[in-house]
Parts: C-alpha cells; structure tokens; sequence
C-alpha cells in the first residue's frame, strides 16, 4: 500500500550506502520503509530496531529475528527503555539532582530488564536499551553480563542507547564493547547544555 509517511530520515537522505538505525520502529513506521523501498523512494538503507510489545511478540511468533531482511531495510534489535531522559531532569542517577532530594526515574525493574533482555536474547534479537543515567546504565550491564554469560554470542552487540552518564564504576569490560547511539560529540555538546540549564 503506498501513501504511508515515511520518516523523515528516510527522506531527502542521497547516499545509499549509508544505513541508519531506526531505534524504535513501530508497525507504521516499518510498512512505511517496506513500501518506500518497494516503490523506490528509499533514499538510504534501514536497519531498524524493533518498538512495542506486541511488535516485537508478533517477530517473534513468526521466527524472525536480527539479521532477517535484505541489503536495504534490515531487521536490528528490539528497543526497550530503562530510564527518563538527561534533558527532562528524569534520568535514574546515583547521586540527587543539585539541589533537590530527586534521583530521577526508573521505567523498568531490574526483573523486568532481566526478563526483557533475556527473552530478546534467547530469541537472537540484538538488545538495544535506552539508559541514561549511571543507574539505569548499570542495571542493563548487569543484563547483559548475565546473559552473554550464560549464553555467549559475541557478535550481538547488545547496546546502550543514549548511555549519558557513564561513571568511572561502569568502565568495564561490558561497556566497552557496547555501541550508543549517543556519540562523544554529542555527549560534550550536551554537557555543555545541561550545564547552562541546571547552573
Ligand atoms: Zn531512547
């Protein structure tokens, strides 16, 4: 069916070789990469991450899993989210924001980031999971140390979206193989930011 939006990083985009990761594709937003590159439209390649519960259960019903697609619009991971964001103030850390007794929010349990990741792994889904702050970071460390413990696979590479604020306790051998969507740049820019917002 065409007519569907396409996202707007799929549009205008010229370099086909290029292949940006869609961390969060809903149902809408996966048609509408199917149908643009089946008409022609798709300006670059997608590999796209998986978003919504009953998305994600129904890839799994059907067998597939990370990998599956062809050269132009791929399935990635599934996305899951941890914790709030650096820029509302809602990011889970270990120490209070300056001045308040609030610490920020948390939107999965340990369980259920266990249980999630988990359940992901074993169906061979790369893992994506947005976290931001120093605790939210190390709960899903803690994930996925467990499971590529107990069932190794190293090209996975389970990730961490955003990864914001990284302390020196979460240096570890865990994180360093992690991908981010959340850049150096971006990171030092962002600082910068949040620094003239909170001062
Ligand atoms: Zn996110």
């Amino acid at each position: 069916m065409r007519g569907r939006r396409l996202p707007a990083d799929a549009r205008g985009v010229k370099t086909p070789q290029a292949q940006p990761l869609h961390a969060g594709a809903n149902r809408e937003r996966i048609l509408a990469y199917e149908d643009a590159h089946r008409g022609g439209d798709l300006r670059h390649r997608v590999y796209f991450m998986v978003r919504g519960a009953d998305v994600f259960a129904g890839f799994k019903a059907a067998g597939v899993y990370t990998g599956f697609g062809d050269e132009w619009v791929r399935v990635g991971g599934v996305k899951f989210a941890a914790d709030g964001s650096a820029s509302e103030r809602t990011m889970r850390m270990s120490t209070p924001y300056v001045g308040t007794n609030d610490y920020g929010i948390l939107t999965m349990t340990q369980k259920e980031i266990f249980e999630s990741v988990e359940d992901a792994h074993r169906h061979d889904f790369q893992v994506g999971v947005h976290a931001n702050g120093d605790v939210a970071i190390d709960m899903v460390l803690k994930a996925y140390e467990h499971v590529l413990g107990r069932w190794p696979a190293p090209d996975r590479r389970h990730r961490i979206e955003h990864c914001s604020l990284v302390t020196d306790d979460l240096l570890r051998p865990s994180l360093w193989c992690r991908s981010s969507s959340c850049r150096p740049l971006r990171l030092r820019a962002r600082c910068r930011r949040w620094s003239r917002q909170w001062s």
